[in-house]
């Protein structure tokens, strides 16, 4: 962390507050991760800490320590509220945005106290009193390490916050395989292993605790792949019809967009998702190399992301999403042809 941070992190801190911690919307492991490692270490400080999450987590995220506690904003909307109300400092983590917590939004918009980010995605917005941004991060799980570290306090981390830091690094960086893993994140890693993580045991949690149900989904998802090879471009769709079918539960299609990624020769993958309830269909973008999802996910669906790895929605059917999908490699011949 760079050092001009942690004076005024510290003045922050200096005495007990009570704090809110907040991820981004459909939380994955790294925004769970970073804050409930964070909210541990803040507790331990003799803060007093709630973290509110804009919506539910994935079921393969609950055996994290302390996930028992997380308010869900969209369930407890008047408790989250009132807590929101009289806090004396919001961290918000994994995210640069705060339109990226949906109805929470405004809430936060509204709250006066002073907010700290902690993100690795491109372009922050400017809404915090501390902003820790730094997009070459692995996760934000290997910042607050940093964060942690750099107020002097490495040797804090105990078993669990050490857990819940691992688990965001491991997910975000596809199990230390994406380009944003660096010696750096290899080394936090293997600190938080000293500390008590326990790799292997995480790794069944988030990897191998599949219902079948979702295997079937998956099974579902393969069948529905459009390769274009032309393009080297791959994408999956899932209709409502398609999820109810499998029952699908939150967190089910994780991942499956690499499954597109993986084919050989394809650079740029994409998973439409349709979601009646709110009218929208939900895009995941991953790409290789130089392409970036990043930059086609805010020119065309309303998003956002890394260079890698982005995401966004749109407003139209699954049908007319996709065909607009299509229409627009065109644009981007030169990158993804050769
Ligand atoms: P995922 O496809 O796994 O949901 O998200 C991949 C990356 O893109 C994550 O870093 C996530 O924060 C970002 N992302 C996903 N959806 C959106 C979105 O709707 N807006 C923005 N700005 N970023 C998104
Ligand atoms: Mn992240």
């Amino acid at each position: 962390m760079n050092s001009d941070l942690v004076g005024p992190l510290k003045a922050l801190l200096k005495t007990g507050k009570r704090i809110v911690l907040v991820p981004h919307k459909n939380p994955d492991g790294d925004a769970i991760g970073s804050c409930l490692g964070l909210q541990r270490f803040l507790e331990a400080h003799h803060h007093t800490t709630h973290l509110i999450s804009p919506n539910d987590f994935p079921e393969f995220l609950k055996w994290m320590p302390g996930a028992e506690s997380v308010i869900n904003f969209e369930k407890n909307r008047s408790e989250a509220e009132k807590i929101i109300g009289s806090a004396d400092l919001v961290f918000t983590l994994d995210f640069n945005a705060l339109n990226r917590t949906g109805a929470m939004q405004e809430v936060l918009e509204k709250t006066t106290c002073p907010f700290v980010m902690v993100d690795h995605h491109q372009s922050p917005d400017d809404y915090a009193e501390v902003t820790y941004s730094d997009a070459q991060m692995s996760s934000t799980c290997e910042m607050v390490y940093h964060l942690i570290d750099g107020l002097g306090a490495a040797g804090e981390i105990d078993a669990e916050i050490a857990s819940c830091l691992y688990t965001g690094i491991l997910t975000d960086t596809g199990s230390f395989k994406y380009s944003g893993t660096t010696p750096t994140t290899m080394r936090v890693a293997a600190q938080l292993m000293e500390r008590g993580a326990q790799h292997t045991q995480i790794h069944r949690h988030i990897y191998d605790t599949n219902r079948v149900e979702r295997l079937q989904l998956l099974g579902c998802a393969l069948q529905n792949l459009v390769i274009l090879k032309p393009y080297r471009t791959a994408y999956i769709t899932l209709s409502q019809e398609e999820l109810n079918r499998n029952s699908f539960q939150k967190g089910d299609t994780e991942g499956f967009v690499n499954y597109a990624l993986s084919l050989k020769d394809v650079v740029l993958a994409a998973i439409f998702i349709e979601n009646k309830e709110e009218g929208i269909v939900k895009i995941s973008l991953r790409s290789q190399g130089d392409f970036s999802v990043n930059d086609l996910a805010r020119s065309h669906f309303n998003g956002g992301g890394h260079i890698n790895a982005a995401g966004g929605r749109s407003d139209e059917s699954l049908k007319a999403t996709t065909a607009r999908f299509e229409s627009l490699l065109p644009l981007y011949e030169k990158q993804l042809t050769r």
